[in-house]
């Protein structure tokens, strides 16, 4: 699944191509998406500029002056740039075409991912508008995670996974960084001393800028690639279980939390109350 740091060299990666570019039409090849692709998307973007590609959590929005395109890419969504109007492929789902005949595909195998236009604030769309701070930005700071985390009950790791808190923090990052600063994935949130929200967030900041800047190294968006992969990357203890701490070379372990796959070192990062 596309996370926060594919969201972002996706959105670096297009923008230079679409940005200030004009629409000059848009072909739906399959609208089937997590909510249909509506037909009135046509002419909501016909002639309009692209002003700018923003990104909130894992949601990209083309902003014009009409309205907001609102992207989401969902499980398997990719959006690549071509130069020309190739034959669409199978899971192609649409095409927005550009004045200088540049042309950005939408392509999802699996259909969770969503394309929608609204002509109000797309910040209170009700997809956007209980999306907690984006990571990468300094609204989420240590004061922040402390206070928000007070008497929370829930582990930290699913607190820094639930967007409500902070934006995008998908499986992978939260168990790199937890493992980065040595907290426990079970400790309750509420838990978490000042010092230790503080190290959080600069870990969580790092692991992301870190993905993004390798992403920006190894994807191509053009001219008329392959579509990107979704990269991987060195991994200190996501999906490392049963091999060796970087550390200290205990045996990493897996647990399941909130049904999601959770990789720590049990002597690095200590259970709560030990
Ligand atoms: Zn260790």
């Amino acid at each position: 699944m596309p996370e926060l740091p594919e969201i972002e060299v996706t959105r670096r990666g297009i923008l230079p191509h679409i940005k200030e570019n004009t629409v000059s039409g848009v072909k739906i090849y399959n609208p089937k998406l997590r909510l249909p692709i509506s037909r009135e998307i046509i002419g909501n973007l016909k002639g309009q500029k692209i002003n700018s590609i923003t990104r909130v959590s894992r949601y990209l929005l083309f902003n014009t002056n009409a309205g907001t395109l609102i992207l989401h890419l969902g499980m398997t969504g990719h959006l690549l740039i071509r130069s020309k109007l190739l034959t669409p492929r199978k899971h192609d789902h649409l095409d927005m075409v550009f004045k200088d005949k540049i042309i950005l595909r939408f392509n999802d195998v699996r259909k969770f991912g969503i394309i929608l236009w609204t002509v109000k604030d797309p910040l209170n769309h009700k997809l956007l508008k209980n999306i907690g701070p984006d990571p990468l930005t300094e609204n989420f700071s240590g004061k922040y995670l402390f206070q928000e985390s007070r008497s929370r009950k829930v582990s930290i790791k699913q607190f820094i996974m639930d967007n409500k808190n902070v934006a995008g923090v998908g499986n992978i990052y939260a168990n790199e960084s937890l493992f980065i600063c040595g907290i426990h994935p079970l400790t309750p949130a509420g838990n978490l001393s000042k010092k230790n929200c503080g190290k959080l967030v600069t870990a969580i900041k790092k692991v992301l800028s870190k993905a993004i800047r390798n992403g920006i190294k190894k994807t191509d968006f053009y001219p008329d690639r392959e579509w990107p992969g979704y990269f991987s990357q060195k991994l200190k203890v996501y999906q490392q279980e049963g091999k060796k701490c970087s550390v200290c070379s205990h045996t990493i372990m897996r647990i399941a939390i909130g049904q999601r796959s959770t990789f720590y070192c049990k002597n690095c990062q200590k259970k709560p109350g030990k």
